[in-house]
């Protein structure tokens, strides 16, 4: 087994340690959003109790030791994607509102009538969505990557969808439905070679894989803190420097200005001219001793900790009759989405959760991904650090009842 002392790790996620409907819980739902370490309720609770105030503004002290802690986060933020420079760096509301900046300030300003945009089957609906308003508001085209059935892109279709029209790619590092981790860097440099910028949707990534944006030579890079042990209501975009800088802004008001008359107001720099308003101040904050506990951790050892989960989880529930597995890739983050022949997914997640299991169940906002399996939903179980195969063999155990009594 690992180097980590799985122990060790359950006793910093204060929130695992409960009974639901008397059972002590399993979480399995870590794809939807994972649980946070003290470190991070801690900080939460000390920003609001020693140094709350607005950033960037007050000349006063605990103004700065905000905007201190505040910038910090930032910092942190690119050496953990190893971007080039700090500006590169934007905060957002997390993966969907980082999505939606892209498509209402490069998409608009830079795709136009005739344009490509080109997405895949497994994307999430919030890097869907956006685009086709994009495309219905200016006239572009939206472009699909095909799946093989073990839900991999093709990438010899990808590369066929290609062309000198092709403004934009905008693919999933990571899918939250499958676990199926994508070639992106073939992708990208595919891509590029077209002339087409690349976004990479990175929420279900950043927890399991490294992420070097620069050796990617990634365009755009969107994340979310609370699929990264951080809280919710936070996330990060990044861009390479020459782009943001020729993007239009993103919502006006404060802090995004530099001069405002009524004859005309100017822009701030980069980062800044995307983060209109007062931001997520605590939230920012907390997150980055989330960055400072994952890199604690290491992610090597993460990883190497999941993938015994998922492969043991494979294995387990293999050897239940009536189970079928949906996303076998070669290359998968702890992701395991299945169904047991004949019964509604719907069904096995209300009877997993009385038995204390937390899964979940649906089309887990990807319809059209849903639409090519040819089914309504799936059961996702999902892995993280803190759990372990006791876990799974409780989870192996209530589904190999539920198709024993349901069969
Ligand atoms: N993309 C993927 C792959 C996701 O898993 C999610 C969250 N389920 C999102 C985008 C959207 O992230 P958020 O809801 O944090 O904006």
């Amino acid at each position: 087994s690992t180097s980590l002392d799985i122990e060790r790790i359950r006793e910093q996620f204060p929130i695992l340690h409960q009974e639901v409907n008397g059972k002590p819980l399993v979480y399995f739902d870590n794809a939807a959003t994972t649980q946070k370490p003290t470190v991070v309720i801690s900080a939460l609770e000390n920003y609001y109790k020693g140094i709350n105030s607005n950033i960037h503004r007050g000349a006063h002290a605990l103004a700065d030791q905000a905007t201190t802690a505040f910038e910090a986060t930032r910092l942190s933020i690119k050496d953990f994607i190893n971007a080039k420079e700090v500006e590169e760096v934007i905060f957002t509301k997390g993966t969907t509102d980082g999505i939606n900046l892209i498509a209402a300030t490069f998409g608009r300003a830079f795709i136009g009538e005739g344009d490509e945009i080109v997405v895949s089957t497994m994307e999430h609906h919030s890097n869907i969505v956006p685009w086709q308003m994009l495309c219905e508001e200016k006239g572009a085209q939206l472009k699909v990557i095909p799946l093989n059935a073990k839900g991999e892109l093709l990438m010899e279709e990808y590369e066929a969808l290609l062309s000198e029209k092709t403004k934009l790619v905008a693919v999933v590092h990571a899918s939250n439905a499958l676990g199926t981790v994508n070639p992106i860097s073939e992708i990208i440099s595919n891509a590029h070679a077209v002339g087409a910028k690349v976004l990479v949707d990175g929420a279900q990534s950043c927890s399991h894989l490294d992420i070097d944006v620069q050796a990617l030579d990634v365009d755009f890079f969107v994340s979310s803190a609370h699929k990264i042990y951080g809280p919710t209501g936070m996330g990060f975009l990044y861009g390479k420097r020459q782009l943001l800088e020729e993007m239009p802004p993103y919502q006006g008001g404060g802090e995004m200005i530099k001069t405002v008359s009524f004859e005309g107001t100017t822009y701030n720099e980069i980062p800044y001219k995307f983060e209109a308003g007062t931001p997520n101040i605590a939230d920012v904050i907390a997150f980055n001793e989330a960055i400072h506990w994952i890199s604690q951790v290491g992610k090597e050892a993460i990883r190497a900790h999941e993938n015994e989960l998922l492969a043991y989880a494979h294995e387990k529930l293999s050897a239940i009759d009536g189970v079928i597995f949906y996303g076998e890739a070669e290359d998968k983050v702890a992701v395991v989405s299945f169904g047991i022949q004949g019964v509604h997914p719907f069904d096995i997640g209300m009877m997993l959760d009385a038995r204390g299991i937390a899964v979940r169940t649906g089309h887990h906002c990807t319809q059209p991904l849903m639409q090519f399996f040819g089914i309504e939903g799936t059961v996702r179980a999902s892995f993280s650090v803190y759990n372990t195969k006791e876990e799974i063999d409780k989870l192996a155990e209530g589904v190999a009842k539920i198709a024993r009594m349901m069969a």
